[in-house]
């Protein structure tokens, strides 16, 4: 296995509370503290570790966003990814960007630089969308694997064992091929001071989509983004038969 391509998106940190912007169009994001996808990180570590292993000879990260994307291409690049791929987009025009998008740029990528193994996280947290792994091996009409918690070489490809709902559940694919990483697949490393210091000589390309073909036009319009709805507060009954009484009244038995 030569190389690995690995998505990584930057998002609105996991700490943050997100807020939805007055005229309902999105979510607040600007001056909202930003960090890679927690699956990415993910993502990353077991592509850094094939190479520990020696199963893969190079990792490559991709981020697709605005100016600021190309942070957390240096983040992974202090944690071990050999060079970067900046798929430039303005802000404007990356808000309606979608994973079929960003599925057709991560497929380009793939071919162009001979990637035997695209490795993504199971979903970005700040969309949920759980989409664009299954989209690039669509697009590329390789062989998927999501939901990753363990990846084993073999000398006919790989095998991979997947959450799923109740269990594991454990296939054979070859290579080349899509994976995702699971939140269980690996424990990522910190990034160090010196790693963060030499990630900054490593090299970072930057292309935009329109180098790489891929028309960005939105399919889907969105209507309106909304805060889910305040949760009611609960009371409090002085017995059973006081909360079967309560419970018929609201109908719920
Ligand atoms: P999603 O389908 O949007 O939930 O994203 C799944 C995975 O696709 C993420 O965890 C990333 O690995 C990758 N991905 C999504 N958007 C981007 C992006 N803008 N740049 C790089 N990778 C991305």
């Amino acid at each position: 296995m030569a190389r690995v391509l690995v998505g990584v998106k930057r998002v609105i940190d996991y700490a943050v509370k997100v807020r939805v912007k007055p005229d309902k169009t999105g979510v607040v994001t600007q001056g909202v503290k930003h960090s890679m996808n927690p699956f990415d990180e993910i993502a990353v570590e077991e592509a850094v570790k094939m190479k520990e292993k020696k199963l893969a000879t190079e990792v490559i990260a991709v981020s697709v966003g605005p100016a600021q994307s190309a942070e957390v291409i240096r983040t992974a690049m202090a944690m071990g990814a050999d060079r970067g791929i900046h798929v430039e987009v303005p802000v404007a025009e990356y808000e309606l960007l979608q994973p079929i998008h960003i599925s057709k740029i991560l497929a380009k990528l793939a071919l162009d630089e001979k990637a035997d193994l695209v490795i993504l996280g199971k979903q970005a947290i700040d969309d949920d969308a759980n989409q664009t792994a299954q989209m690039t091996a669509a697009v590329l009409d390789w062989p998927q694997g999501t939901f990753c918690n363990k990846i084993e070489k073999t000398d006919a490809g790989l095998t991979i064992s997947r959450e799923i709902d109740g269990g594991l559940e454990t296939i054979k694919t070859k290579i080349p091929a899509v994976l995702s990483a699971d939140l269980r697949l690996n424990t990522p490393r910190y990034a160090t001071l010196p790693n963060i210091m030499k990630a900054k000589k490593k090299p970072l390309k930057k292309v935009t989509a329109k180098d790489l073909g891929v028309d960005t036009t939105p399919r889907i319009d969105i209507i309106s983004v909304e805060d889910p709805p305040v949760r009611q507060a609960g009371a409090t009954v002085a017995d059973v038969d006081a909360l079967v009484a309560k419970l018929k009244e609201g109908g719920h038995i």
